[in-house]
């Protein structure tokens, strides 16, 4: 027998947490369906901290979404009673006219943010865990900070529960279909379910949910290193703010000791696309290698050496990449009650609150108040859409 629904929610991790969380708020009848537990450390949410800042050179579209993903942030925080959002400033940082310091520079002049422009000694001697080339410059802006994933996910879960959505955990879709009366039903592992919408945030399992998204959201094995830091009090929050830098070896970043629900893991790192790795999310590698903590371990060394104590920890997890590295979000062409959230490219946390709102107004009604074109499914040229 099947149960209807207004909305389904196909993933509750990072985004379909949050869309559960804002489709729930407007008093729709949702079902949220996760295939592991909530949290889990099998997708592309876990390890306790994500970057969250202010200062985006990706594109300026971004700003105005980061600025509501903080407010929604906030609300949850007061909603949920829980701090979720940890101040530390951010600093952007490379060559003088590499992307990520010349675009966030101008991201800062373009939206009118705080920020500071730090030489290299200065950078050190304000901050001295960074021990960067002579010719790195750097963006500091305040407002940059860290999230913990997994507690926003519980959060956002949480809160849908206490809105009246349903969750239904260790569950997996095996697939989906328009019925002739226009509604979509969800097959899974234990029953079948019938709504008038349907959104489906499955992080790397997304082009197993849509196949016409292969291609377009690309699962990459990914690895995350904890060290425990020679000097601890110069990684801790207040004194080390997460960052993002360019230097020869590629595109890294990092963020404090930190973990507020107990003992700390140490300073973690890690490099945009690893070792650059697609992967299956069914079959990915989830352990890790000598290779991967060499690579890790050797940037420590060289450009945060009192950070670069002996190895803590190490896990997998997961990017999802479009071929832009701008997100996934839309309906489908031809299906207007399907909504998707992917491909968020290794950058897509800090703004999963607002994504969720986002995905609300597209399963309410098709549109959103926010810019998304950039996000849109018609920027790939590609015969299946
Ligand atoms: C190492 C690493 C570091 C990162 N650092 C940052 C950062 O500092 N700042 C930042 O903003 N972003 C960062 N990101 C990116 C960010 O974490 C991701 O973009 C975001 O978490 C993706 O959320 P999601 O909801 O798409 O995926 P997930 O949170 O993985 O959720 C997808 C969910 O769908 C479920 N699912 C899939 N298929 C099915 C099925 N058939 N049935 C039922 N359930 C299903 C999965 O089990 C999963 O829970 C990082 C990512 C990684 C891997």
């Amino acid at each position: 027998m099947s149960q209807d629904y207004d909305a389904i929610v196909i993933g509750v991790g990072g985004m379909g947490s949050a869309a559960l969380y804002q489709l729930a708020k407007r008093g729709l009848n949702v079902l949220g369906i996760e295939q592991f537990e909530i949290p889990h450390t099998l997708g592309s949410s876990h390890g306790l901290t994500r970057i969250i800042r202010l200062a985006y050179y990706e594109d300026r579209s971004y700003v105005p979404l980061l600025r509501r993903a903080y407010a929604l942030w906030a609300e949850v925080e007061v909603e949920f009673g829980e701090q979720l959002f940890f101040q530390t400033g951010s600093i952007d940082m490379g060559p003088e006219d590499g992307e990520v310091f010349g675009g966030s520079l101008q991201s800062c002049l373009d939206n009118e943010l705080a920020h500071e422009v730090l030489n290299s000694r200065e950078l050190s001697e304000r901050f001295p865990g960074y021990r960067m080339p002579a010719e790195t410059m750097a963006v500091y802006q305040p407002q940059g900070g860290l999230l913990v994933p997994e507690r926003c996910i519980s959060a956002h879960a949480e809160l849908a529960k206490a809105n009246g959505a349903t969750i239904h955990c260790g569950e997996r879709v095996l697939g989906w279909e328009i019925q002739a009366d226009e509604r979509a039903r969800v097959r899974t592992d234990a029953g079948s379910y019938v709504a008038e919408k349907l959104v489906v945030c499955g992080g790397a399992w997304a082009k197993k949910l849509i196949p016409r998204l292969a291609g377009l959201a690309v699962p990459e094995r990914q690895v995350l290193i904890w060290l425990a830091p020679r000097r601890a009090d110069w990684f801790q929050l207040e004194r080390f703010p997460v960052w993002n830098g360019e230097v020869e070896e590629g595109r890294f970043y990092g963020l404090p000791e930190f973990n507020p629900g107990g003992t700390t893991p140490g300073v973690k790192l890690g490099r945009y696309h690893h070792l650059e790795e697609a992967c299956d999310p069914d079959t990915v590698d989830r352990s890790v290698t000598t290779a991967d903590e060499a690579m890790l371990w050797d940037f420590a060394e060289r450009y945060f050496p009192e950070g670069a104590g002996r190895t803590l920890d190490m896990v997998v997890c997961m990017f999802t990449n479009t071929p832009d590295e701008h997100f996934v979000l839309d309906t489908l062409p031809g299906a207007p009650q399907v909504s998707v959230a992917a491909g968020f490219s290794g950058h897509g946390f800090k703004m999963a609150s607002v994504i969720g709102e986002v995905m609300a107004d597209l399963a309410q009604s098709g549109e959103t108040r926010h810019d998304i074109a950039l996000h849109r499914l018609s920027r790939f040229q590609t015969q299946h859409l």
